[in-house]
């Protein structure tokens, strides 16, 4: 202990040696961003200098500016160019010779009131020593736009550095030669640097230029066009980036065409998207972007979509779930957001408020769009619905504010083959059967009772979806209606005006060869002659029993305890029960009435395997009864 009670004050010292295993390691989670951090920097000295430019600090005598990517694999070098505003010795030590002291923000503080620091990537100071993570030794070779004279620095993977003065001159720009090491080498090859430009530069704001050579077989081609007199010019260099990508342009300047262009080559699919939306908002919330919904079928395809996630045109991310909410994760998109930064992480975005706005806005951009459509292309639209259903559906399942946006534009499809909204639909009703919509789980087995409804001009909806009983539900709730199953209920377009009659005979043999003798057995005649019977289940019931079968692990032989609430309806105007009323008790009465009971169940729902097996046996003796 010290005599005196000194306080002593201090900064923590960091050591580079340590820190630099820490960044190559933990910093960036993989090892090819270096490249889209060395290029982003390239980028921004161009930016600065065209600021600079702007401001009238210095003199544009219109000459292009670029960034060239070179790759030498006999020296084992990757270099990357540009011929921005460059550094002189000063800034070279400041910014690379310390780390965490970012030129970027220095720019941005410096011209702040100028708005100097817009479209500007770096932030941290912590992007160049990414290079680290491939390279054993990095050299920077740098002159500044203010004259001084061409620097040479060179700092080796531990952190050690030299600086001087380049033994010759350089145009104003700089050079950052990255001398690959073992773990690098797989950046040696033209085809992965191209990839990996491709992947994050491919909208940088600065053109990019990357010889890969030319492959040979094109080579050859291009001799025999020569000699065929094929070509009259050579092809003048590409950049391999789009420096002003359609998202940036002002959404009433953009085509159709255009759209569906960007939409094609940026995710390589030929097909044509459905409809889009261009997102470009400035304030409060600085975000731009494109979503496309794409032309997926989803009952066949894989429902993943893609957005990408830019940050001033720099590539960040696929599929930020943050970001976009999960039931519209099947769009495929760019959005460019310039207030997030680089080095995303998980956690760090789930408690980020911009996210949570920018997501909000894209919610309510959908459901806009949604509505438009509804409103202004309703032909259209419901071109659309078959494949968008589900996506809408799920997300008014999930988001009750995404639901109250779109609620007036949902549609229900009917078995006629029309889609009307349930408000359409109970308009249609009020006369005949108000405040029920009746609907449809299966076409083919249900088309008896379906085609009842419609001869008396009664729509019929089609709720075969797989979160289609969830989601009516929903809409129970909310507009105060109830769906009925067609066979739910005796319903006044099933019944017809035909003779009726009551049989206790009947009753009682319906009951012995359903096995239930809490079965009810009204009489009724129905609308079509031929149907013998029909047998109700009240819609809760037959709801809940659902359920039951779809959390049923054992699948089959589920509880069929709805049975204790059915109603068969044996209908008087058919002619075959009323000969099976008049005849006499036989063997043959049984099975006749066990065989109309298999059928009116059929139409219920799936037989049990032990229903089904006693269906069969049933079938085949009256086959050879027949004969
Ligand atoms: P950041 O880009 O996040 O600011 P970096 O470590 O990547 O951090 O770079 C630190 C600083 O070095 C930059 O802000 C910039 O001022 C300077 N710098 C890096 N590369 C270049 C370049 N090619 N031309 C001019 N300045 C550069």
């Amino acid at each position: 202990m010290s005599e005196t009670n000194e306080i002593k004050k201090g900064g923590i010292s960091v050591q580079t040696e340590n820190i630099f295993p820490v960044i190559k390691k933990w910093l960036y989670s993989e090892k090819e961003i270096f490249l889209r951090e060395i290029v982003s920097n390239a980028c921004d000295a161009v930016t600065k200098l065209r600021r600079l430019a702007g401001l009238g600090q210095f003199d544009d005598t219109n000459e292009e500016f670029a960034v060239r990517i070179t790759l030498d694999e006999d020296e084992n070098t990757l270099t990357v160019s540009d011929n921005g505003i460059g550094m002189n010795e000063e800034e070279i030590e400041n910014y690379l010779g310390r780390i965490a002291i970012s030129g970027a923000a220095d720019f941005i503080k410096k011209y702040e009131n100028e708005n100097g620091g817009e479209g500007i990537i770096g932030h941290f100071g912590l992007g160049f020593y990414s290079a680290f993570m491939v390279s054993d030794k990095v050299e920077v070779i740098s002159r500044s736009f203010d004259g001084s004279a061409t620097s040479r620095f060179v700092c080796l993977e531990n952190g050690e550095y030299t600086l001087e003065r380049a033994e010759s001159e350089r145009e104003r720009g700089t050079d950052v030669i990255m001398h690959l090491s073992g773990e690098g080498e797989e950046y040696l090859k033209k085809g992965k640097i191209r990839e990996i430009l491709n992947k994050y530069c491919a909208f940088m704001p600065t053109p990019i230029y990357f010889d890969d050579g030319e492959k040979e077989e094109e080579k050859d081609k291009k001799e025999s066009d020569k000699k065929d007199g094929n070509v009259t010019e050579e092809k003048k260099e590409e950049p391999i980036n789009d420096t002003s990508p359609l998202w940036l342009k002002n959404p009433s300047d953009c085509t159709d065409e255009e759209y569906i262009a960007f939409y094609h080559k940026v995710f390589s699919d030929f097909r044509d998207p459905m409809f889009w939306i261009h997102i470009n908002a400035d304030y409060p919330l600085n975000f731009k972007g494109i979503l496309y919904f794409p032309p997926i079928r989803p009952e066949f395809e894989n429902l993943e979509g893609q957005v990408k996630l830019y940050y001033n045109q720099v590539f960040v991310a696929d599929n930020i779930k943050e970001v976009i909410p999960e039931y519209l994760l099947m769009l495929r998109g760019v959005l460019d957001c310039p207030e997030l930064p680089l080095n995303v992480s998980r956690s760090y975005l789930q408690s980020n408020s911009y996210v949570t706005k920018v997501s909000a806005h894209i919610i309510k951009k959908v459901a806009d769009k949604l509505n438009s459509l509804f409103n202004t292309q309703r032909e259209k639209y419901e071109g659309f619905w078959d494949n968008i259903k589900i996506f809408v559906e799920y997300g008014c399942l999930r988001d009750q504010k995404f639901f109250d946006r779109v609620k007036g534009s949902l549609l229900l499809a009917t078995c006629g083959k029309k889609k009307v909204t349930a408000a359409e639909y109970l308009e249609g009703a009020k006369e005949t059967h108000e405040g029920k919509i009746y609907y449809a789980t299966d076409k083919v087995s249900q088309a008896q009772y379906i085609s009842m409804f419609e001869n008396k001009a009664i729509e019929v909806v089609l709720m075969n979806g797989p979160i289609d009983m969830q989601f009516m539900s929903l809409i129970e709730n909310d507009l105060k209606v109830k769906f009925l199953r067609v066979d739910a209920d005796l319903a006044d377009a099933l019944k017809g005006d035909g003779e009726t009659f009551q049989s206790k005979k009947l009753e009682e043999l319906f009951k012995k060869v359903s096995g239930n003798d809490k079965l009810t057995v009204k009489f009724e005649p129905l609308a079509n002659e031929n149907v013998p019977a029909i047998l109700n289940i009240p819609e809760e019931m037959r709801r809940y029993e659902d359920m039951m079968r779809y959390y049923s692990t054992e699948g089959d032989d589920v509880a069929s305890f709805s049975m204790t609430s059915a109603t068969l309806i044996l209908n008087t105007a058919c002619p075959l029960v009323k000969k099976l009323d008049e005849i006499e008790e036989n063997d043959k009465k049984e099975h006749v009435a066990s065989q109309i009971w298999s059928l009116s169940l059929l139409a219920q729902r799936q037989l049990t395997a032990s229903e089904l097996c006693a269906f069969l046996d049933m079938s085949y003796k009256t086959l050879s009864d027949l004969l």
